[in-house]
C-alpha cells in the first residue's frame, strides 16, 4: 500500500496526512475548501494540547484561558480557574497550521470536492472535480455531513446536534457555558485571539431552530455581548448515541473514517477537536504498521469505549434531578460550595477525568463534597475561599 487518499483537510485528514507523510507513503488531501473558518468554538482542552504540544508552541494565533463560567437554568453562576487553561484558535488558523505541517511532511495537497468514492475494485477510485483518480486507499475524514459511506451508515438524527451561533468582534477573557432547563445541550462563548465565538448546541429534532435562535439572542443580551459586526453561523456536529459508536462501521479493506465522520465526538460536550485528532494519529499509524484491520478495535481502547459510556448518561445529566433540582444546577452549586467538586470539574474542562471513573470517583468524594456544601450552605464565610482564587497553578505543558 503505497498511495493514500484523504478526503477532508481538518484536524482529523490533516494530522492523518502528516503521519503518513512522514513515514514515506505518498499522501494527497483532498479539500474543497482548505482552511476556512469553520463554525466551531475552536476550544481544545489540555489533554489534546498534552498529545500534540505543537498547538502550543506554534506562534499561530490563540488564546489562552485560565477561567471559566457555568450559569445553570435559574441564573446561579460559578466562576471558577482551571488548573490546565483551554487553547482557544479560529478555525482557519488552525486548519492552516495542521495544513502547513502536512505539506512540510510531504502530502500533496487538492483544493477541490470528491464526489464519489468506489472502494469496490481492487484500487480506490475517487472522482475529483470532473476526474478520476486512483489510490491504494481512502481516509474519509469529511466531517459530519460525510456523504461518501462505502460499506457503511450515514449518521441519522439521533446521532447529530444542531449548532448555532456568531462570530463577534470583542475580546474577552472568559469562557462561559450556561444550561438551560430540560434541554440537550448548552450555550457557549469563547474567547478567540481577536474575537469571540458564541454558540447553542442542541441535539436534533428537539427544538425548533427559531426556539434555539431565541435562546441564543436572550445569551448574548444577558451577558451583555456587543453584536455590532456579528456574523452568524449554523453547522451540524456529531452527538453519536451509545449504539451507534458501538455498532457502526468506520474500516473497510481499503476505506477507513476518522474524526466527524466516524462520529468520534464527545455526546456531552461536543468536544471533537482532540478525537479527531487522535483518531487521524491512530488510523496513520495502524496503517504504517501495515494493520489497517487493528484501527477500530484501537479507537475503542483510546477513547471510543469512554464515548460510549458518556453517550448513556448524557440525557441523565441534562435533564435529570438530584435533590430537588436538575442536576445541571447542583453542579453550579456545588462547584461554588465545594472545593472537592471544584477540583473534579477542573478535571473535567482539562480532559484529564474520563466519563468511565468519574462515578466511582463521584461517589468517593460524596461525603466530603455533602459536608463541604453543607458547611457552606449554612455559613457562606465557611467558603474556604472564592472558587477563581484557590487553584495553583500548573505550567502549561
Ligand atoms: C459550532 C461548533 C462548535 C464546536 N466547538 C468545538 C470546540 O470548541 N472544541 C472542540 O474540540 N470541538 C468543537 N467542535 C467540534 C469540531 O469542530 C469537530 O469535531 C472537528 O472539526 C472535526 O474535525 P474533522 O477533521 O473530523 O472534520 P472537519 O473539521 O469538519 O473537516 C472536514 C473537512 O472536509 C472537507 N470536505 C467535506 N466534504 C468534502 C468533499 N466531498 N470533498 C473534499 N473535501 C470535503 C471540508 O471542507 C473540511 O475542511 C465544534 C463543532 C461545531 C459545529
Amino acid at each position: 500500500m503505497k498511495h493514500i487518499a484523504i478526503v477532508g483537510g481538518g484536524p482529523a485528514g490533516a494530522l492523518c496526512g502528516e503521519r503518513l507523510a512522514s513515514h514515506g507513503f505518498d499522501v494527497t488531501i483532498y479539500d474543497e475548501r482548505l482552511a476556512w473558518e469553520k463554525p466551531c468554538g475552536g476550544g481544545l482542552t489540555h489533554k489534546a494540547i498534552e498529545a500534540y504540544p505543537f498547538l502550543l508552541d506554534s506562534p499561530a494565533p490563540k488564546k489562552i484561558v485560565r477561567t471559566a463560567e457555568l450559569i445553570s437554568g435559574g441564573g446561579h453562576r460559578a466562576r471558577f480557574e482551571m488548573s490546565r487553561p483551554i487553547v482557544i484558535y479560529a478555525r482557519k488558523v488552525l486548519n492552516g497550521l495542521l495544513l502547513d505541517r502536512a505539506v512540510a511532511a510531504g502530502c500533496a495537497v487538492v483544493c477541490s470536492r470528491v464526489t464519489r468514492v468506489d472502494t469496490d475494485g481492487a484500487s480506490v477510485r475517487l472522482m475529483v472535480g470532473g476526474e478520476e483518480r486512483i489510490s491504494d486507499f481512502v481516509v474519509l475524514a469529511a466531517g459530519a455531513r460525510n456523504q461518501l459511506l462505502p460499506g457503511t451508515t450515514a449518521l441519522g438524527a439521533m446521532d447529530l446536534e444542531v449548532t448555532l451561533g456568531y462570530f463577534v468582534p470583542t475580546e474577552e477573557d472568559i469562557i462561559k457555558v450556561k444550561f438551560l432547563k430540560q434541554f440537550e445541550g448548552y450555550l457557549w462563548s469563547f474567547p478567540r485571539a481577536d474575537h469571540l465565538s458564541v454558540g447553542i448546541c442542541a441535539k436534533m429534532g428537539q427544538n425548533p431552530t427559531h426556539k434555539l435562535r431565541g435562546h441564543l439572542d436572550d445569551f448574548v443580551h444577558e451577558e451583555k455581548i456587543p453584536m455590532k459586526g456579528a456574523q452568524f453561523y449554523s453547522h451540524m456536529l456529531p452527538s453519536p448515541q451509545a449504539q451507534t459508536i458501538r455498532g457502526r462501521r468506520i474500516a473497510g479493506r481499503n476505506w477507513a473514517m476518522a474524526g466527524d465522520a466516524a462520529a468520534c465526538v464527545d455526546p456531552i460536550t461536543g468536544e471533537g477537536l482532540y478525537y479527531a485528532l487522535r483518531s487521524g494519529d491512530l488510523l496513520a499509524q495502524a496503517l504504517i504498521e501495515e494493520q489497517p484491520q487493528a484501527y477500530p478495535e484501537r479507537l475503542r481502547s483510546a477513547f471510543s469505549a469512554d464515548l460510549e459510556f458518556a453517550a448513556n448518561i448524557a440525557r441523565k445529566i441534562f435533564r435529570g434531578n438530584f435533590l430537588g433540582g436538575a442536576i445541571t444546577t447542583r453542579m453550579v452549586q456545588l462547584l461554588n460550595y465545594s472545593p472537592a467538586f471544584r477540583d473534579l470539574i477542573r478535571d473535567v474542562f482539562s480532559g484529564s477525568q474520563d466519563y468511565r471513573s468519574l462515578k466511582r470517583r463521584l461517589w468517593n468524594q460524596l461525603g466530603i463534597t455533602f459536608v463541604e456544601f453543607t458547611r457552606s450552605f449554612l455559613d457562606p464565610r465557611a467558603v474556604i475561599a472564592p472558587a477563581s482564587r484557590q487553584v495553583p497553578r500548573e505550567p502549561l505543558s
